[in-house]
């Protein structure tokens, strides 16, 4: 007891106790679903962000080893189709600026097209390729830039209201365009659900539901039965998340509770949805291993096709098959849908490591295989170095 003690306290620097009370809670609903004959309870997150608090504090060590903790479709740049990647590295390198953020700036594309298969390549290359940090970075400096340019839109619901703000006030300089690769999640999730991978609970990512509302993922249980909690980023949050989907399956209940209830709301952001929807239209969605997905992204609506990238530049932006956007042998399409863990795939820091990413999972911080070969040592190590 003396040494998981001192474990947790590397764990959770701060309340060990709570975290341990939160364990006892989890044995105590697996031993009551136990005699159900219910010996493995499957439990996917929706977001990058609570993998990362998974990986970063050990939680799978603290958690009962019945529950088998899974990655979801959780990671927009991930998902984003290869097609786009080869679309903007054309525009690169025909001199129209690309913005980007640092991670789709990595993010490898299934083809090779004259050694180049990322922006980054791209830039290396002589395209013109500038990362930024925000939108409203790339439009200031679009404003002063002579070359056409197109900002790389990647992102989930949480992004869109600051992508639809600046486009509504007409922040785009002349010249300036958006290409849009936004994601919605809950259609996803219905995907996931759809194709019976097997899933006893869903972890809500709680960023996108601050925006969309609790009320979103309201489908989970009412037509699958499953327990789905929306969760904050601390440990103790996906702890006490972990805890009340147990706490539902041993009811055989399935309702959706907000943990996260310091931020996210049933209904939701009211300003920041209506801001999507003035700019923004839901549309069918290709995302990277997947396929399309019904109303899964949103483009830019007709009265400001004007900004359109896609449009202006009469981009191809789909793969044709969603198998053709993952690279060969990479297993990002399992490791996406919960079906294959990062350590099953022969690649896996062999010929794809952050420092040099084969798949698209493994380069961005909220990417699973990413996340694991960063932060997959990192308890092993605050436990040997004693911090
Ligand atoms: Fe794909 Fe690399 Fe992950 Fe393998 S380790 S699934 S190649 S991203």
């Amino acid at each position: 007891m003396a040494d998981l003690s001192a474990r947790m306290d590397v764990v959770f620097r701060r309340n060990p106790r709570a975290a341990l009370r939160i364990a006892d809670l989890m044995r105590k609903y697996v031993e009551r679903l136990r005699p159900r004959g219910k010996v493995v309870v499957r439990v996917m997150n929706f977001c990058g962000t609570h993998e990362w608090t998974t990986v970063h504090y050990g939680l799978r060590s603290v958690i009962p080893k019945e529950v088998d903790m899974v990655a979801g479709p959780g990671c927009p740049v991930c998902v984003t189709p290869s097609a786009y990647v080869e679309a903007t590295i054309g525009l690169a390198m025909s001199g129209v600026r690309v913005y980007t953020y640092g991670d789709a700036y990595r993010l490898p594309s299934a083809r090779a097209c004259d050694d180049i298969r990322s922006l980054s390549d791209a830039k290396a290359k002589g395209g013109d390729v500038k990362l930024v940090y925000s939108f409203l970075d790339a439009v200031k400096d679009a404003s002063s830039a002579r070359a056409e340019s197109v900002f790389l839109g990647i992102g989930f619901e949480t992004v869109f209201p600051s992508y639809a703000m600046l486009i509504r006030n007409g922040r785009l300089p002349e010249g300036m365009y958006f290409l849009s690769s936004g994601k919605l999640t809950p259609p996803a999730a219905r995907l996931l659900m759809e194709r019976n991978i097997p899933v006893d609970g869903v972890i809500a990512p709680g960023h996108v539901s601050a925006v969309i509302g609790a009320r979103e993922w309201e489908f989970l249980p009412s037509e699958y039965k499953i327990p789905t909690v929306v969760s904050g980023f601390e440990p103790i949050d996906v702890l006490l998340s972990v805890a009340e989907i147990l706490r539902q399956l041993s009811r055989e209940e399935a309702r959706v509770v907000v943990e996260y209830a310091r931020a996210v709301s049933y209904e939701g952001n009211t300003m920041a949805k209506n801001l999507i929807k003035e700019v923004f239209s839901v549309r069918d969605s290709q995302w990277r291993g997947l396929g399309v997905i019904s109303s899964s992204g949103y483009c830019l609506n007709d009265a400001y096709s004007r900004c359109d990238g896609a449009l202006r530049f009469n981009l191809k932006l789909e793969d044709a098959e969603a198998s053709e956007g993952i690279p060969s042998g990479c297993m990002c399409a399992g490791v996406i849908s919960g079906v294959n863990k990062p350590t099953e795939c022969p690649l896996f820091m062999t010929a794809c490591t952050p420092q040099s990413p084969y798949g698209p999972c493994m380069v961005s911080s909220e990417g699973t295989c990413s996340v694991w070969a960063q932060h997959g040592l990192q308890l092993k190590k605050a436990v040997e170095t004693d911090l």
